[in-house]
């Protein structure tokens, strides 16, 4: 085996089970270039090489013991036991740092284990370290990261999207077969969209959000980054369920069959003859890309080749997602954030000794410039005067977006597809002064989150050498079938000439004289150069 980082995860189960590699060496050769190229894109905020390395022994333990006892033990095992993972770093793993990308969380070392590390610790997964994001996951270009932006190993210059951008960064170059993100708006396809990688987010209640930082509750879901659909729908498997320490977790059951996806391309091309798939005329939005909105539609055609019925659908509420999301979401931001007073967690600023000046000042502070903003519109959104004017009609409307996917579930639709962002990967600094810009990158992606359903963006191909993400929408706890068709899609494009290309800047990141992507933005800021690539 030449290079273990090229493996899928259900690639490294088979050769973990038949003995021809270690979690040990793959643990090894994951981490090697994470540190390598961490320098060059920023991915990862921690790296636990000796943590790891020591749970890739115990691996190896429990697969050697597991051979021994025969093949119902090792069938017994979690395709994921010795395969290495990143965690978003906003997720708990006890002893280790959670900072979600803030200064305010600077120093804080978490006490417990999130239930997503709990059963990924359980399937037997290798955390190899926490990844990069957009401050308490606010933002769709890792720039409003606290420790400096994550590059896109697409072209080093552009950003990886946001929240989850280091997670689908680490993903894209290789540095893990898997990882976890978070979405609340879109942080976990639209990273995955302009990495050209799988990234899904589950129905809401799927996965406990027990241990992770809370953004807005009623919209973050934690979901799985992969190159492949079968990699995807292994880590949903192993991170979903009901959990006692979260009351939003629903008591539905996790199919088994999310393991068995098929492997050959034909017979997974198969699921397609006569599905019934929606495309909304509404996602096809002002200023989306020609480019992408045309990679969308050719692979729609593509499934209609292949057996399935496509028929336009509307879904009349979507104009007012943006304006909903952005009333819900920072006024349950502006709670949960009110937390970090300095005495609980990391940053305290105590100099002048009086209670309210140093709670001024720590989260003055401690918080950047986008969460600032969002807590102050959702405190203004919840305050006595405009509760009603605001979120409570915000809430209305969210209903209303709801009803509009419910009418095409009743109809019989199996899945709506749509295009994921409207644009491929942007260059860094390009939305930074123009936060509606930034918010229109989730336009196609936050109506999912306001309705709880479940949402996959898959690879479609390129635009001008930048990957582009389908999207694919399912009604609530229909992710088997979503991925099914997604695995559909990877049978039909098989050979498609695209699937084939690694991230464009990939060689780059191993040369020790490409730029960080802190030098880049001091660069930008500084308007050292204002269209110059900075690649030299
Ligand atoms: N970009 C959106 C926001 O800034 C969504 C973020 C997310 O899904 N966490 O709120």
């Amino acid at each position: 085996m030449n290079d273990l980082t090229r493996l899928s995860a259900h690639e490294m189960t088979a050769l973990l089970r038949s003995g021809e590699v270690s979690s040990q060496a793959l643990t090894e050769a994951h981490l090697a270039v994470a540190e390598r190229q961490n320098r060059a894109l920023n991915a990862w905020l921690a790296i636990y090489r000796a943590d790891a390395l020591a749970q890739a022994t115990a691996a190896d333990e429990r697969i050697a013991e597991a051979r021994h006892e025969g093949a119902a033990a090792l069938n017994a095992l979690h395709p994921l036991c010795g395969v290495p993972i990143g965690l978003k770093d906003l997720v708990s793993v006890k002893g280790g740092q959670a900072t979600a990308g803030s200064k305010i969380l600077q120093g804080y070392i978490a006490p417990f284990d999130s239930t997503v590390t709990a059963r990924l610790r359980q399937a037997g997964a290798v955390i190899l370290g926490k990844t990069n994001m957009d401050e308490f996951a606010m933002g769709s270009s890792c720039e409003h990261s606290a420790y400096g932006p994550t590059a896109n190993p697409w072209d080093l210059t552009r950003v990886p999207g946001g929240s989850s951008g280091g997670s689908a960064a680490a993903v894209a170059a290789y540095h893990v077969p898997v990882s976890i993100g978070t979405d609340t708006g879109g942080s976990i396809r639209q990273p995955a969209s302009l990495c050209g990688i799988v990234g899904l987010k589950p129905t809401y209640g799927r996965v406990s959000r027990y241990g992770i930082v809370a953004f807005a509750s009623s919209l973050d879901q934690i979901g799985p980054f992969a190159r492949d659909a079968r990699d995807a729908a292994i880590l949903l498997h192993a991170i979903s369920g009901r959990d006692a320490r979260d009351a939003t977790s629903a008591p539905v059951e996790v199919p088994d069959e999310l393991l068995k996806l098929p492997t050959s391309d034909d017979e997974a091309a198969g699921y397609l003859r006569g599905r019934r798939i929606a495309l909304p005329r509404e996602y096809f939005v002002e200023g989306m890309e020609p480019g992408v909105a045309a990679r969308v539609r050719e692979a729609v055609a593509a499934m209609e080749q292949a057996g399935a019925k496509v028929e336009e659908v509307s879904l009349p509420h979507t104009e007012y997602g943006l304006a909903t999301y952005y009333i819900i979401a920072p006024a349950e931001c502006s709670s949960n954030l009110a937390r970090f007073d300095g005495v609980k967690y990391g940053l305290s600023d105590r100099t002048s000794g009086e209670y309210i000046a140093d709670y001024l000042r720590t989260r003055g502070a401690g918080f950047g410039p986008e969460v600032k903003r969002r807590i102050m519109l959702g405190t203004y959104a919840l305050s006595a005067g405009y509760y009603d004017a605001y979120y409570l009609k915000a809430q209305k409307v969210r209903t209303l977006i709801k009803a509009d996917f419910d009418a095409v579930w009743a109809a019989g639709f199996d899945a709506i597809c749509a295009p994921t962002s409207p644009t491929v990967a942007f260059p860094m600094g390009a939305k930074m002064a123009d936060p509606v810009a930034m918010y229109l990158s989730d336009a196609c992606t936050l109506p999912v989150n306001m309705a709880g359903l479940p949402g996959v963006s898959i690879p479609a191909g390129l635009s001008d050498g930048l990957p582009v993400g389908l999207q694919i929408i399912g009604a609530p706890w229909s992710e088997l079938s979503m991925l099914r068709l997604a695995r559909a899609y990877e049978g039909i494009t098989a050979r498609a000439p695209w699937r084939d290309l690694e991230p464009a800047e990939l060689q780059l990141t191993d040369d020790p004289t490409t730029p960080s992507p802190i030098e880049r933005k001091e660069r930008l800021n500084a308007g050292a150069s204002a269209t110059g690539s900075g690649k030299a």
